[in-house]
């Protein structure tokens, strides 16, 4: 398969085939996203595409799920993507979903008949990161978008019948604006209701922007009891059914659930941690 650097998809998809059709993220301008820093957004071209497809429909037979890296190829036209799916269709018959990241931006470029079709096509999930549910926020860390226009893209995805997983990230608002971003964050989640929610916990790269103010003291991330304060925040003020996962390797408390249904429970077990009953990962075990 032909891969251009480091290869990014949500923890869901470590079964899937992994096929890249764009290099990078059409916006890659997030403070604290170190993910593409060393990729020029770049969209492959059909022959590359199709040698990958014809490798994976001998090789990858016993493989049902297709994700199309990189950061964003939803951004891609709506013909290129057609045409993609029409060959993985043809190709590999035994694939049963195919996913991709999509930013609210490659959301909107889409019609919702564009977004239905692909769905017949076969687009199952698609993975959008929220970040934070406030406007401030939003806008220091250049995520281009707003609580709103992310509702909005939420509602897209939705009406095209097409599962939303949405990312946020505990800690982006330091210690002093915690709280406030935990809350404005589940209340634009309960909005958006998505299918499923994944809680991140930040960590710092030298190579963003956020990575130097952190150096220069200017950043200061919230040690683990404060994130998991703004954990039990957030799952306080998401009033949505959604399955909930806090399992990520950047997090303190591996955590998954149904909400609301076990929201007593997720939160039963932040308070224990806070206690100190049940022990946390260590931060040197933490990853990306
Ligand atoms: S967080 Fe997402 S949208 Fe922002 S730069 Fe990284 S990949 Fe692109």
């Amino acid at each position: 398969m032909d891969y251009v650097g480091q290869i990014i998809r949500p923890p869901s998809e470590a079964n899937s085939i992994i096929l890249q059709v764009t290099v990078g993220c059409s916006h890659n301008k997030c403070t604290f996203c170190g993910a593409y820093k060393e990729k020029r957004f770049s969209i492959k071209d059909d022959a590359t595409v199709d040698a990958d497809i014809q490798f994976a429909s001998q090789y990858c037979r016993k493989q049902h799920k297709v994700f199309l890296a990189d950061g964003d190829a939803l951004i891609l036209p709506f013909p290129r993507l057609i045409r993609i799916f029409k060959r993985i269709k043809q190709d590999m018959p035994w694939v049963r979903r195919v996913s991709l990241y999509g930013s609210a931006r490659s959301i909107r470029s889409k019609t919702s008949e564009q977004l239905s079709v692909l769905k017949e096509l076969g687009l199952d999930r698609v993975y959008l990161g929220l970040e934070s549910g406030s406007d401030t926020i939003l806008s220091k860390v250049n995520k281009g978008e707003t609580a709103q226009s992310m509702i909005q893209a939420a509602q897209h995805i939705k009406q095209a019948g097409l599962f939303l997983s949405v990312t946020v990230l505990l800690g982006l608002a330091e210690v002093a604006g915690s709280e406030n971003h935990a809350i404005e964050t589940g209340k634009v989640l309960s909005k958006m209701m998505p299918n499923q929610i994944a809680a991140l916990t930040l960590m710092v790269l030298e190579n963003t922007e956020l990575g130097k103010a952190y150096s220069r003291g200017e950043f200061q991330i919230p040690h683990a009891y404060e994130m998991l304060s703004e954990l039990k925040v957030l799952v306080e003020h998401i009033d949505t059914s959604a399955q909930f996962h806090a399992n990520h390797a950047s997090n303190y408390l591996p955590i998954m659930g149904r909400l609301p249904r076990d929201k007593e429970k997720i939160l039963a077990l932040i308070h224990e941690a806070q206690s100190g009953a049940r022990q946390l990962v260590p931060e040197g075990l933490r990853r990306l």
